[in-house]
């Protein structure tokens, strides 16, 4: 069980700016965007790390990458592209344990990464 700021978020316990909600999914603006368009997609029920998720959660993680997917042809920037990536632990960067996809976009991008 892990209760993080981001399950507070989830319960309308903290502020966020939250611009994607639906049953299982909810998308806030990250508080330090690194890019023009930087939203944290999470899923509403917590998991603490990629390394928790079994094979019952396929479909959550699907969701999270269709909400994002859905964000992107909203907001039309998905032709021009963006990235989605998931940080795993402290090699990975990962700093809240409850899982999220960042939505990363209206720049061009660096590769390899940080
Ligand atoms: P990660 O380092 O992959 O775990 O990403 C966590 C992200 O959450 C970072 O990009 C932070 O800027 C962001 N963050 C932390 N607290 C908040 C908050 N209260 N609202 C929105 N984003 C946050």
């Amino acid at each position: 069980m892990t209760d993080t700021l981001f399950a507070k978020i989830v319960r309308r316990e903290i502020p966020a700016d939250i611009v994607y909600e639906d049953a299982h999914v909810l998308g806030f603006r990250d508080l330090h965007p690194q890019a023009p368009v930087h939203v944290l997609f999470i899923p509403k029920r917590a998991v603490a790390t990629l390394n928790d998720l079994t094979d019952a959660d396929a479909e959550l993680v699907g969701k999270m990458v269709l909400a994002a997917r859905r964000y992107a042809a909203q907001e039309g920037f998905a032709d021009n592209g963006y990235r989605l990536v998931m940080n795993c632990n402290a090699d990975g960067g990962q700093s809240v344990f409850h899982i999220h996809a960042h939505l990363l976009a209206g720049r061009r991008m660096q590769w390899p990464p940080g």
